[in-house]
């Protein structure tokens, strides 16, 4: 079992971390520096946890005893502080500390921290103090910085700067499951970019296997073999894909490329440094991902609000806001703008001939319909029980009567299963603003809803 020392001058703090680290660790624990100093001794513990509320004497006397002695002088050593330590967790880094957590103390987030320290106990002598100073500044811009994404386009500039890398970036899943660069050193900020994990086999695997992806020679690496044309030309040499875990689950990679191993390539150093990034953009990412889910369940819901549940057209109340948008947008450019009404014919007697479900299916089927006729720009909506209004924003009289035309025979061709062989048949009405004709939008729905009434009473007329 690893030993863990635990330095702090408060009984109750001493108490909580015996408890968090307990299960995993023998630990011993030191309430002075002079006690901490003898126990260190004796029992050369795997790492140090130090507070820093400790009486500054002594843990400065502390600090500088374990560097000088040769069997403490590379035991890892972790400050605990409070946020506002900022000058006494930059202190300590001068005096040797190696890493830093905030209390109060997450008891997942300790072990884990206290677990990477142990494991890459040999690649953190390759950490540089400006690193550590990186990542300490890194956490201080993240305790202020709410946005997420700026968190991460701050992260990738500043580890490409320390590092000289050519490319440093966070990719993550979006909620529709596309792989997207959510930041990246050599990208504006704010701009993400949707890339093709085929393309990639280094995230494939990072992301599969969950393990950090080192590369040293990507010109040469069988990995790298299915796409080795597109990285003709390029000057990098080295990759490192670090997975971004969270609750056993890879949300993103910290991705990054540079130069060969010559001229710095992956070292134990940049390892290092990636993986503590890595934990750093999981928390930004993960918030992120809270973040647009929420947006998107927002919009989710706004958009329901909009819609007729059983068509999922737009709604009667929607539509006359949305046709006062685009009716006034018309006036201002003069630009055309037309109005398509339809209603079912004879609608009454399918749904008393074939029962009201089967009725529901028609209004269904003929929304589906409708709504695979549209443009981009086009608007449908469900403007009454039997009754279908279509906008056709910047659409000419001669294009609205196609449309017109175009719908009754589609609608009149459907075969709807339910019906048994019998068509349903619609009344269709067009309407166009144009030159100033109509002065307000309903004056124009109007003209729509007559042109309907006249087809419709002509059908009848005729016996159909
Ligand atoms: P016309 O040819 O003159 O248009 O006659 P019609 O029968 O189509 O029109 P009418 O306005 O007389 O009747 C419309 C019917 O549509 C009456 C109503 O029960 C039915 N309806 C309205 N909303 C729904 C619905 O959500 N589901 C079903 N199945 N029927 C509906
Ligand atoms: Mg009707
Ligand atoms: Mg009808």
């Amino acid at each position: 079992m690893k030993k863990i020392l635990v330095v702090d001058h408060e009984p109750f703090s001493r108490t909580v971390l015996q408890d968090i680290l307990g299960g995993e660790y023998q630990v011993f624990a030191a309430a002075t520096g002079a006690e901490a100093m003898a126990l260190a001794r004796r029992q050369t513990p795997d790492l140090i946890l130090l507070d820093l509320d400790t009486p500054e004497d002594d843990r400065a006397a502390l600090c500088t005893r374990l560097k000088e002695t040769q069997t403490t002088r590379y035991i890892p050593l972790i400050l605990l502080s409070s946020c506002s330590q900022k000058q006494e967790i930059l202190d300590g880094f001068y005096a040797g500390a190696d890493d830093y957590l905030t209390k109060p103390l997450c008891a997942s987030e300790t072990l884990a921290r206290i677990d990477a320290h142990l494991r890459t106990r040999d690649d953190f002598a390759d950490l540089e103090k400006e690193d550590l100073l990186m990542l300490l500044e890194l956490s201080e811009i993240i305790s202020v910085t709410r946005n997420p994404k700026r968190i991460l386009a701050i992260i990738v500039e500043k580890v490409a700067a320390a590092l000289k890398v050519s490319r440093c970036s966070v990719i993550a899943l979006n909620d529709t499951g596309e792989l997207m660069v959510k930041a990246s050193s050599d990208l504006p900020p704010n701009l993400e970019i949707k890339i093709d994990l085929e393309k990639y086999p280094e995230i494939e695997k990072a992301w599969r296997t969950q393990r950090p992806v080192v590369l040293q020679d990507i010109h040469r690496d069988p990995l790298m073999a299915p796409v080795r044309m597109r990285l003709q030309g390029l000057p990098d040499q080295a990759i490192l894909v670090v997975p971004i875990i969270k609750k056993q689950n890879v949300i993103g990679t910290f991705f990054l490329r540079t130069a060969a191993i010559g001229s710095g390539g992956i070292s134990g150093r940049v390892f290092t440094l990636c993986q503590l990034v890595a934990n750093i953009s999981g928390n930004a990412l993960e918030n992120g991902i809270v973040f647009e889910a929420m947006q998107s369940k927002k919009k989710l819901l706004e958009e329901l609000a909009f819609r007729d549940s059983l068509t999922g057209l737009y709604n009667h109340q929607h539509f006359h806001t949305r046709f006062e948008e685009e009716f006034s947008r018309a006036q201002r450019y003069a630009l055309p703008l037309s109005c398509v009404f339809a209603d079912i014919d004879g609608f009454k007697t399918i749904n008393d001939r074939f029962g009201h479900i089967t009725g529901d299916v028609v209004l269904k089927q003929i929304g589906r319909r409708i709504e695979r006729m549209l443009r981009k720009s086009d608007l449908a909506a469900r403007y009454g029980g039997e009754e279908f209004a279509v906008l056709l924003p910047n659409t000419t009289e001669q294009g609205a009567r196609d449309f017109a035309d175009r719908l009754r025979t589609e609608i009149g061709a459907l075969a709807i299963q339910q019906l048994k062989g019998e068509r349903v048949s619609i009344s269709v009405g067009a309407a166009t603003w144009q030159d100033g004709n109509t002065t307000t939008y309903t004056q124009l729905l109007h003209l729509a809803d007559n042109a309907m009434y006249v087809e419709k009473q002509a059908k009848k007329g005729q016996g159909r």
